[in-house]
């Protein structure tokens, strides 16, 4: 399987540097591999690369869906509401309960084949569906831990942050750091307050706070001084403090280095094979892409 990289924009992030460093396979198959295969009409073998390479393990998908809700949350009021003084806060658990038991029914009902955006389980999806009861009360239990602990702990917090204060961003975020590398972040929500910048995500790294801290500077004029990042701990209701002893130059180096890697994977000629890009045996009892590379 060979790909021009000249078709694929590249750009690093913390999910890509997980997959670089757990199996370099799993990430020609993401990132390359299944290029195209979200097109109902691709071939069968590369729509079927493009399934697996969407499938979500249960604690990705649990961040995911709590994360989207909680952004929604957090920023809707500014639509129906007085600016500056919000009432009370809305609840996450009716929402994100209704969602799931939504997205869940879809996942039965195979909407993830026509649709590839559409969530779908890693477990649901390598499993008979005689499993799927199973799967289901156990991601009840999780969410429904995880609401309680939000609940009564850092989301009535969050959402007392007064609208004024509240900063759009996107996400995923682009941010392009010295040397020209593109990389993404995920920020959950932005705050400002007192003239200090927080962002709330969800990887808690190094990496994540000081490419927070670039846009800030770079794109906000905001100082790294005056910034704070916080990783959400959904199933614990808290966040935790990320980038406290950030140092800036050597995460910037390990990025670099990791991006400086993963190109020098391209051939001269611009080619990415997938025979560069060694198979890791012994993850493979964990990986989205097993069924895909038992047939290699
Ligand atoms: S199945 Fe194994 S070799 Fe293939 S991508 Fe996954 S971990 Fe790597």
């Amino acid at each position: 399987m060979i790909r021009s990289a000249a078709d694929i924009a590249f750009s690093w992030s913390v999910r890509r540097q997980e997959m670089w460093n757990f199996c370099r396979r799993s990430c020609f198959l993401h990132y390359y591999g299944a290029r195209g295969g979200h097109d109902a009409d691709a071939v069968p073998e590369l729509r079927n690369l493009h399934e697996m390479r969407s499938l979500l393990s249960e604690s990705g998908y649990l961040r995911r869906l709590i994360g989207s809700e909680l952004r929604a949350a957090f920023y809707a009021p500014h639509e129906s509401e007085d600016p500056e003084f919000p009432a009370g806060f809305p609840h996450l658990s009716g929402a994100v309960m209704s969602r799931f038991h939504r997205e869940f029914h879809r996942m039965l009902h195979g909407e993830f084949r026509r649709d590839h955006a559409a969530p779908m389980l890693e477990t649901l999806y390598y499993s008979d569906s005689a499993g799927s009861g199973a799967v289901r009360e156990r991601l009840e239990r999780e969410l429904r831990q995880a609401l309680d602990a939000l609940e009564s702990g850092v989301w009535p917090i969050l959402a007392s942050v007064r609208f004024l204060h509240r900063r759009a961003i996107d996400s995923p975020l682009e941010v392009t750091i010295p040397g020209g590398v593109h990389c993404y972040v995920v920020p959950l929500l932005a705050f400002q307050e007192k003239g200090v910048l927080s962002f709330v995500e969800s990887s808690g790294t190094d990496t994540t706070a000081l490419l927070l801290r670039f846009h800030a500077m770079n794109v906000l004029h905001i100082p790294p001084n005056r910034v704070r990042t916080f990783e959400l701990i959904p199933e614990k209701g808290v966040l935790r403090e990320s980038g406290i002893e950030l140092n800036a130059a050597r995460t910037l180096r390990e990025i670099q280095a990791g991006a400086a890697e993963m190109l020098n994977a391209v051939r001269p000629s611009g080619e990415v094979c997938l025979d560069d890009f060694p198979p890791r045996r012994e993850a493979c009892s964990g990986c989205r892409f097993r069924a895909f590379c038992r047939q290699l």
